[in-house]
């Protein structure tokens, strides 16, 4: 029986890494892959290779993407002859999202390009795209549509943010290798990641909701916010856009009719989310220790509701 973690790049792929100790092999990661963008004549695909990076214990922890010691040989030399420059990637990333154009271009799927980086970079859990359709996330402000990583890196992730648009939603579907994940889980855990840009577009994935309701499995969302505030990237704006709180109580609301916990931490600005249960715990997981903590308090949690179910 697997454990199945929804995740965006930074705080479901911490969770993941530590569920990785854990579960091993029995491991499933459900990527987002609506932040995906072409750019440099590559396909990048950042939540998903930040979630492999993060497995294959390859991740640039400070810089928070990308791989540790890599160079921007390349990419600096884009650069210099005037290739765009807003959106870095280092030599073996940019390895990475070239093999995936690559693929595609020979007309693979997204979800067999990922399952060979990862089996390349040694990964021996599943990391699976959400689906294999393109989707594109739009974040509407008052001067307009902004693709997402535009939106993220070159206006720096500034609100106010009036709403978000999925593009190509309604043509994507789960992905075989997503739904038998989902259906032979023993717990299915939302990982502390924004909740309306990286886990909003996994759920909004027609039949994803179902197929997760579907399953026996426990659902389990871990917070992303410690005392009631984003630990880092911009979840506070768009968690305004959509009017919800920045806390426990919030996520019960975005991820309403599905969870049966909630974890989060000591700070919690409350009030204790509406009809779930709750597990209160420390959810910093700045060290491989912390990491392999709340993933092992998380999932302990899910086994007591599945058995108290
Ligand atoms: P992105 O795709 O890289 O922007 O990252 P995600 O959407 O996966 O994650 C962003 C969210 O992760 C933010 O809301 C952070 O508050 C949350 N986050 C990052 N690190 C941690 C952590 O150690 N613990 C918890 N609980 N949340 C975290």
């Amino acid at each position: 029986l697997g454990v199945v973690v929804l995740a965006g790049g930074t705080g479901g792929a911490k969770l993941a890494a530590g569920m990785q100790g854990i579960a091993g092999e029995d491991l499933t990661v459900i990527g987002n892959t609506a932040d995906d963008v072409e750019l440099l004549g590559v396909h990048v695909s950042p939540d998903p290779d930040l979630i492999t990076y993060w497995l294959a214990g390859l991740i640039d922890e400070e810089r928070g993407w990308g791989l540790r010691g890599d160079t921007f040989t390349v990419f600096e030399e884009l650069v210099r002859f005037g290739a765009p420059a807003w959106f870095a990637l280092s030599d073996r990333d940019l390895a990475t999202c070239l093999y995936r154009a690559h693929f595609l271009a020979e007309g693979g799927r997204p979800t067999d390009a990922q399952a060979q980086i990862a089996r390349a970079l040694g990964v021996t859990a599943r990391v699976l795209p959400m689906s294999d359709e393109p989707v594109r996330t739009n974040v509407v402000t008052a001067a307009g549509r902004r693709p997402l990583q535009e939106f993220l890196i070159v206006d720096g992730g500034a609100g106010p943010v009036e709403g978000v648009e999925v593009q190509g939603i309604e043509a994507a579907r789960p992905t075989a290798e997503v739904t038998d994940a989902l259906a032979g889980a023993e717990a299915i855990v939302i990982g502390p990641s924004n909740p309306v840009i990286s886990i909003g577009p996994i759920l909004a994935v027609p039949g994803m909701r179902e197929a997760i309701s579907a399953s026996r499995a426990p659902v389990v969302a871990v917070s992303p916010f410690i005392g009631g505030r984003s630990v880092k990237g911009p979840s506070e704006v768009f968690m305004a856009a959509i009017g919800a709180p920045t806390s426990a109580a919030g996520i019960g609301q975005v991820y309403a009719g599905l969870l049966d916990g909630i974890v989060h931490d000591p700070g919690d600005p409350g009030p204790a989310p509406d009809g779930i249960e709750v597990l209160v715990c420390e959810t910093l997981m700045d060290t491989p220790e912390s990491r392999t903590e709340v993933a092992g308090r998380t999932l302990e949690f899910a086994r007591e509701l599945a058995g108290a179910g």
